[in-house]
Formats: C-alpha cells, structure tokens, sequence
C-alpha cells in the first residue's frame, strides 16, 4: 500500500493545505484520515532485494502524509523527511557537515542544538563560530573566515530561542550562499505559517514538530525539509543508518495536530501581540523580548520577512531571579514547564537550564503563548505579579 496524496491542481493557502494535505485518495467508503500502519518489516519477495519499503527502519506508510504536508507546507519540491526528535533532525542536519569543516551558528540557538554542536567540535569534527544572529557584520565575518577558511554550513534560527534575535535570513543566505555553504534553518518558532525559509535561500528548514506543527504537547518529533534530491537522500541515509526514526502513532498524531495549525497561530499569535504590549507597560516587568513591539530591535526586519511575529514572548522581571520565581510560582492558568507551541500556555525561567548560555538573564522569563482567553492569561499575570512583589 503506498500512499498518494490526494492531487489539489490549484495552488492553495497555507491555512487550506494544513487541512487538506495528507489526505488518503478518495473513494467510496474510503477513510477520511490516513491509518496507523504498525509493522516493523513488509513483504518482498525473499529472494532479492525488491520493493521499495522492505523494512521499518527506512521507511513507514503512516510517515509519508506527514511528510508529504510538511514539505507543502515549507514550499520544498519534496517531501519532508520525518525523525525521532526535533534534535535527532538537528543530529542529520549537522552530519552534512565535511570532516574539518566550519559550522556557523547563533550564540543563542536552541541550547540542545548548540551543546550538540559543542560537543562535536570539541572532539574535532569541526570548527565552530558562535555569532550574534542580529549582527550581519559578525556572521559575514565568520562565514568568510576573515583570511582564514570559510564556512561549510550556516545555522540559522530567528526568532531565536529564548532571547529573540531575528536574522536578516535573506541577506545572510546570500553571503552563505557566496562562500559555498550549506544553511540549515531551524523555523520552530515561525512555523511555515509565519516564515518560508527555503523561500529566502536556506537549503534546509528544520523542525521541532513536538512544538507548534504538533501542538499539544503529547508528541515528540523532528522534520527536516528540502528542495535539493542530493541533500535530501544524505538526510534519508543518516536516519536509515543512525535510526532515529518516528514511531508511527507518534507521525498520526502530529499529522492530526497539524490540522488546527493555522487556527492555532492566528490565535495564539493575537494573544502574544496583546500580551507583549500590557507587559512593556507593567511596574513589574524590565524588558520585554518580542519582536511585534515596534520598539524591539528585531521589529522592522522581522515585519519584512514573517507574517506575523509568532507567539513566544520573554520578560526579564524587575526584582530579579527570586520575584522572577515568585512570579512563576504564583500563576495559575499559565503552565509552568518548559516547551512551548502547544496549546496551553507555558512559563519557565530559562537560566534554571544548565545548558543556558550566562548571557540569558537569571531574571528572564519565557512565555509561550497558548490559545486560552487573552485576559484569562492577562490577568492571572497581573494577579501573580502583585503576589510576587506582596513576598517581597
Ligand atoms: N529547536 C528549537 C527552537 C527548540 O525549541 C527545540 C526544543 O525545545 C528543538 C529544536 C529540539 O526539539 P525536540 O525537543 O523535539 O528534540
């Protein structure tokens, strides 16, 4: 049984594609949704090596909707490819990388990539240069090698995770592009709602899908899209080999989550707008991280490349790191875990992270923001705010 997608000729809106996507075929009393398909092996023919599956490591029918969407989704020319994780997609996107080679990659990216990529270049499998993903001047510096050898792979992620830098990504896919490297584009935050990477020049877009694509909290999943077929394969060979594969519930349910995606953004996006501005009015509050806010220096390049400005929000909480933990204490709508882009809203105070670079502030509270009632999640704010600063 290989799965077709059912064939759309006209070109359709993202917010239509997270719907109609992956759909089986349609026949009478055919499924509406795709099945489940639990089977660690498939029948050939015993004697060669035939069929196009043949085993649960390579390849799963209950993967190919979720792929054949997410693909769509990131405007790519094939199919996504699916994995385990979000970090198990960064560990094959980083196997591009050529033995000696230099990778690029923001201060502030997510902290399980960069250690992942601390790890590796401590045991010399390549060079890394940390950035500040705002500055172009910086990373142009370090992708050129200022004399010395040029990059292999820029790492992208803006808004980054938690101090919410925004990339110029067209302007420094272009100067990538120059000095023949590869750029990898983590748009977990954005979602191909807000931000088409491949669109502005990066080769390969990676997913957390256990965030925002997924969006309840009840999965665990990476994805992995590109146009280009040669990088494509090196990608599907790394998770045949290195097995860091998805389960397929856990594919059926992220293909069903993905369904209220473009609901889901609108929503929460609104809400963390709204937020955003009340909290840069707040006593309680230092600073507000949040591209949306005119007055973030992310503001005007992030207009220029999202539709939107995603729903993740920080505060860094005047009083520092004790009220900053009274404050988390004392909310009672808002979650306090770490994660983010499902529909519940989180809070966490990122430095309690070992990983956390110094340069986060121990006062530094990120919020993601669910699709609750924004003065439910406003108020119960206001109301921890007062409990904390009443502690004293
Ligand atoms: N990229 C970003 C921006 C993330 O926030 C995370 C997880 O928090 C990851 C990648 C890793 O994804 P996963 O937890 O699915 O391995």
């Amino acid at each position: 049984m290989t799965y077709q997608p059912a064939s759309h000729p006209e070109e359709l809106s993202a917010d239509t594609v997270v719907v109609a996507a992956g759909r089986p075929p349609r026949g009478h009393d055919s499924p509406v949704n795709p099945p489940i398909v639990l089977s660690s092996t498939y029948v050939g023919s015993g004697t060669v090596v035939d069929g196009d599956r043949a085993y649960g490591r390579y390849s799963n029918p209950t993967w190919d909707p979720l792929e054949d969407a997410l693909g769509q989704l990131e405007g790519a020319a094939l199919p996504a490819l699916i994995f385990s994780s979000g970090l198990a997609a960064a560990s094959a996107a980083l196997s591009l990388i050529p033995a000696g080679g230099v990778l690029v990659m923001p201060t502030h990216s997510y902290q399980g990539a960069l250690v992942m990529a601390q790890e590796q270049a401590a045991k010399g499998l390549f060079t890394l240069r940390t950035v500040d993903i705002a500055n172009n001047d910086e990373v142009i510096t370090a992708l050129t090698g200022a004399g010395g050898k040029a990059a292999d792979m820029l790492w992208l992620e803006s808004p980054t995770n938690p101090m919410l830098e925004v990339a110029d990504i067209h302007a420094l896919c272009r100067s990538a592009q120059a000095v023949g490297a590869l750029i990898v584009t983590d748009n977990t935050f954005s979602t191909p709602l807000v931000q088409k990477p491949l669109e502005l020049g990066a080769d390969i877009v990676l997913h957390s899908v256990t965030k925002y694509l997924a969006g309840h909290s009840d999965v665990i999943l990476g994805a992995l899209a590109t146009s280009n077929p040669t990088l494509r394969e090196a990608l599907l060979h790394h998770r045949s080999i290195h097995g860091a594969i998805a389960g397929p519930f856990e594919a059926w349910l992220a293909l069903r989550g993905l369904r209220t995606l473009a609901l889901r953004v609108e929503r929460s996006q609104a809400s963390a707008l709204v937020l955003a501005q009340r909290l840069d009015l707040h006593d309680g509050v230092e600073r507000v991280l949040f591209p949306g806010l005119p007055s973030d220096p992310g503001h005007v390049r992030a207009k220029a490349q999202m539709n939107g400005f995603g729903s993740i929000l920080c505060i860094e909480i005047a009083g520092g790191e004790e009220t900053a933990n009274a404050v988390v204490e004392a909310l009672r709508v808002w979650t306090p875990a770490t994660s983010l882009g499902g529909v519940e809203s989180l809070i966490e105070r990122r430095r309690r992270h070992a990983n956390e670079p110094e340069s986060v502030p121990a006062n530094l509270l990120r919020l993601s923001v669910g699709i609750e009632n924004v003065e439910d999640l406003w108020n119960d704010l206001v109301r921890a705010f007062a409990q904390a600063a009443a502690r004293g």
